[in-house]
């Protein structure tokens, strides 16, 4: 059911704990980690700690948390000093966007010229 955990999610066993993620912030709705095989300088995967199989299907089931997940992707990028120079939000969405992992994330992507348009 949406919001709830999945047992054989990856993301959902990053927030529990069971597989080590380097955390950059953890809120009570939102956990944000490096991306395992960094695409840039800043990678970042901002999540929420409910499994959601993508964006879209957040934004319409908890929309106050889909903004709880761009707050802290702006957070990120401050953190991080990207702001200046730029930096992308990305919501892959679906298997022929690239999506690898069925629980919504963000890339927060920066500290590098970013190509547009993307491949
Ligand atoms: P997607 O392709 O679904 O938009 O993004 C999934 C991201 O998760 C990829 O960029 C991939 O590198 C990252 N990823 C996959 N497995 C792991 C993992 O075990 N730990 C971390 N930190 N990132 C992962």
């Amino acid at each position: 059911m949406a919001g709830e955990p999945q047992a054989d999610c990856l993301f959902c066993k990053i927030v529990a704990g069971e597989v080590p993620a380097t955390v950059v912030r953890d809120t009570e709705t939102v956990l944000a980690f490096r991306d395992i095989n960094p695409q840039a300088p800043t990678h970042v995967l901002v999540i929420p700690k409910a499994h959601y199989r993508d964006a879209a299907a957040l934004a319409a089931g908890a929309p106050d948390l889909a903004a709880d997940v761009l707050r802290e992707a702006g957070e990120i990028a401050a953190q991080e000093k990207t702001v200046e120079r730029g930096y992308r939000i990305v919501f892959n969405t679906g298997a022929g966007a690239g999506q690898t992992v069925f629980h919504a994330h963000a890339h927060v992507l920066g500290g590098r010229g970013l190509e547009w348009p993307p491949g």
